[in-house]
């Protein structure tokens, strides 16, 4: 009885995830859609993670808004790393959770007390909130929050067609940074939260090790600042990237790697080292590149495990933090799109309008599969 009610259970689930956006890919499934057919108007997808490697698309509750709240419509949700670790179980999700960290979308409802947000506003929904736990949160210095909350682990994310949020829960977009554009805006608060952290004076160089999608907006971001980016890569691919973006030092994890840091620094070595942690480069990297005393970070967007060599950062007397998200920095990050600091469009776009995210989460974890620079994006059509 147990086992029919389990294969009950998966295969309505199988039907959530798949019937209503495969119908083209699982035609044989055709005479069960039809059941679904004549309200297929009021269901809306919501890719809720249950358990590690268990995502599966459950119709969405309407609620009525709050006074306070307004009602998003998702336009598109970038498929990220940080989403792909949550989904293989390794990320710390509590479960059951939405997935999708990034995202934009319109506001289709705001409630009477939505100060500046209006009908129709188009909207980052941030990805980001204070945890409302810590002492910072409960003495009213939110801004301070040492716990933040992400969307997708510790409250729901957005790859669902409609989220019901407080309306301080989303930034409007300026005209100028297109809805593509601002599913970077992420990266470009993480880059600006890291810089300000390091405090370093301009022409201080800056080792980024790993240069993907974070990497490569980081390496951006400090060029702006004035700071002189080298930047680490195995992929050539990813170096030329980094090139087209302006980056003068663009450099291979070989054996010539030392040398040519010691040309590029005169000897000096580098004022800090940010490794991402997406890279699966060597992470004793940070170590070696640094000059002594200095600062190592941690940042990107997939929090994996990795062993830092101790006695290299002791022999360094190096101190190592990490930086795993740009909370607080939203507004700056969509101030540096305005103003075109950072390139997005030497990434590649992969849209996607008929999709199975497990197919997408599944392929961002495999490490044999080359994707450095590339953004694929989820198109919700409702
Ligand atoms: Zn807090």
């Amino acid at each position: 009885m147990r086992i029919i009610l389990y294969s009950m259970c998966f295969f309505s689930s199988f039907l959530h995830a798949h019937v209503l956006r495969g119908r083209k890919i699982f035609g044989n499934l055709v005479a069960f859609t039809k059941i679904y057919e004549y309200n297929e108007s009021v269901i809306m997808d919501n890719w809720i993670l249950k358990s590690a490697n268990t995502l599966v698309n459950e119709q969405q509750q309407e609620r009525t808004i709050a006074p306070d709240e307004v009602k998003v419509k998702v336009a598109y949700v970038l498929a990220s790393n940080f989403d792909a670790v949550l989904y293989s179980g390794d990320g710390g999700a509590r479960y059951p959770k939405t997935i999708g960290r990034f995202a934009v979308g319109r506001v289709t409802e705001a409630g009477a007390e939505c100060y500046g947000l209006e009908r129709n506003a188009r909207v980052l929904l941030k990805p980001t909130r204070p945890c409302g736990r810590c002492l910072s949160c409960k003495t009213g210095r939110e801004e301070e929050c040492s716990s933040v909350a992400i969307a997708g682990r510790d409250f729901d994310g957005f790859l669902r067609d409609f989220v019901v949020c407080k309306y301080d829960e989303v930034t409007e977009l300026p005209d100028s940074v297109n809805d593509i554009e601002a599913l970077c805006t992420e990266a470009v608060a993480l880059a600006e939260s890291i810089y300000d952290r390091l405090e370093l004076p301009a022409g201080s160089r800056v080792a980024v090790i790993g240069c993907n999608f974070a990497g490569n907006i980081l390496a951006q971001v400090l060029q702006y600042h004035k700071l002189i980016p080298i930047v680490i890569d195995n992929s050539p691919v990813a170096l030329e990237k980094a090139r087209a973006c302006g980056i003068y030092y663009s450099f291979a994890a070989d054996e010539e790697l030392m040398s040519n840091l010691n040309d590029a620094t005169s000897g000096q070595l580098c004022d800090a080292a940010v490794y991402t942690t997406c890279s699966r480069l060597d992470p004793a990297l940070t170590m070696r590149v640094l000059a002594e005393g200095k600062c190592a970070v941690l940042s990107g967007f997939a929090p994996i495990n990795f062993n830092i060599p101790a006695r290299e950062l002791c022999d360094k007397n190096a101190t190592l933090t990490s930086i795993m998200t740009g909370y607080g920095y939203t507004t700056t990050a969509i101030n540096l799109l305005v103003h075109d600091a950072v390139n997005t469009d030497v990434f590649e776009k992969e849209i996607l309008t008929e999709f199975d995210p497990n197919i997408i989460y599944k392929s961002l974890n495999d490490v044999t599969v080359t994707r450095k620079g590339k953004m694929t994006i989820f198109k919700l059509i409702i």
